[in-house]
């Protein structure tokens, strides 16, 4: 369209789950672009106090110091984020699982401390890890954490869910060309006018460079997954935020892995999933799952230098599109 016909684009910015999230809407009123932003934003901030596992009194660390007793109520969102862990969690075979909680922590005392987790300790906490002790009660909205000291984590999908729940909000106010980033984690609606997709570049495996693949999306989500902020070297190791969870241990092996699927929940999860699995298995899982396509650069050797190996499914390239 000629300049200064159609929609505007509006851009809005605010911090909720330690993460930047982002909000790109296209429509002729800016009052109601903003009332919109309002309401995804306010709809991401709630999602964190229910979904959180630093905030004390979030649901879901209720939900996990109440592990070993009865069957416990929870709030619709709860539900559905467990329901579709426990899902990504069948269809991976466990290597996406939500209550890998209690090796996670001794993670993130490593990468305070610089030492690694005690092998006795990895033990422990696995014996408390098992999605299957995770049981839901879908005409009940109850859950039941059957084994004490049991505990939840949901780092690996809630910022996934929290951006299609943002999405969600801004469509509810009739607004269709929008586009919500949660990080790493990106929801789409339709194209900008004009355009068969938003452009979202992929983020590369050395966070200090610029994105070389751009991907153009609409009605459908992207996440990458990685270690390249947040992980612990350790004798020249270095252990990702991504943890095994047959092993306990910390992923060694450097890659970034870029999930495209229907929705941000699904590519959240299955993104984290893919990067346990790895290149051979992790695709083959893509290739198989409706609406899913995968992108696995990894590092060769010691990951230094531009040694770089790229692994895609079959259908990956025809969503690639042209940088900005
Ligand atoms: P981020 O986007 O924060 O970098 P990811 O989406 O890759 O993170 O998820 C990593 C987070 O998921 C970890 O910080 C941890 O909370 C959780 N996590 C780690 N390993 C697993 C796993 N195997 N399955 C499910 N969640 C995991």
């Amino acid at each position: 369209a000629p300049a200064g016909e159609g929609p505007d684009r509006f851009e809005f910015r605010e911090t909720h789950m330690g993460s930047e999230f982002k909000l790109v809407v296209y429509c002729n009123d800016e009052a109601l672009a903003s009332r919109a932003a309002r309401a995804a934003f306010d709809r991401v901030a709630g999602l964190d106090a229910t979904l959180s596992d630093y905030k004390v009194d979030s649901e879901l660390m209720r939900l996990s110091d109440r592990a070993g007793g009865p069957p416990v109520a929870v709030s619709d969102d709860l539900f559905e984020v467990l329901r579709r862990s426990r899902e990504l969690s069948e269809r991976t075979g466990g290597a996406f699982d939500v209550t890998i909680n209690p090796v996670v922590k001794l993670w993130r005392r490593a990468r305070r401390d610089g030492t690694l987790p005690p092998r006795d300790r990895l033990d422990e906490a696995l014996s408390r890890v098992g999605w299957e002790k995770l049981v839901l009660d879908p005409g009940a909205r109850t859950v039941r954490l059957t084994l004490e000291g049991m505990r939840l984590d949901v780092g690996g999908i809630a910022k996934g869910y929290a951006s299609d729940a943002a999405l969600a909000e801004v469509r509810r106010l009739g607004i269709t060309r929008a586009l919500v980033a949660g990080a790493g984690d990106v929801v789409a609606g339709d194209p900008p006018p004009g355009r068969d997709g938003w452009t979202v570049g992929i983020a590369p495996l050395d966070p200090a460079r610029r994105p070389g693949r751009f991907l153009s999306l609409s009605n459908a989500a992207v996440s990458t997954s990685g270690d390249a902020e947040r992980y612990v070297e350790i004798d020249g190791v270095r252990y990702s935020h991504i943890v095994d969870p047959r092993s306990g241990l910390g992923l060694t092996g450097r890659s970034s892995v870029t999930v495209v699927a229907p929705d941000g929940t699904t590519s959240d999860g299955l993104a984290t999933a893919l990067s346990v699995l790895g290149p051979d298995r992790g695709l083959a899982l893509a290739e198989e799952a409706e609406g899913v396509e995968a992108l696995i650069v990894s590092a060769a050797g010691d990951g230094d230098g531009d040694r770089t190996t790229v692994r895609a499914t079959g259908g990956f390239g025809a969503m690639l599109g042209e940088g900005p």
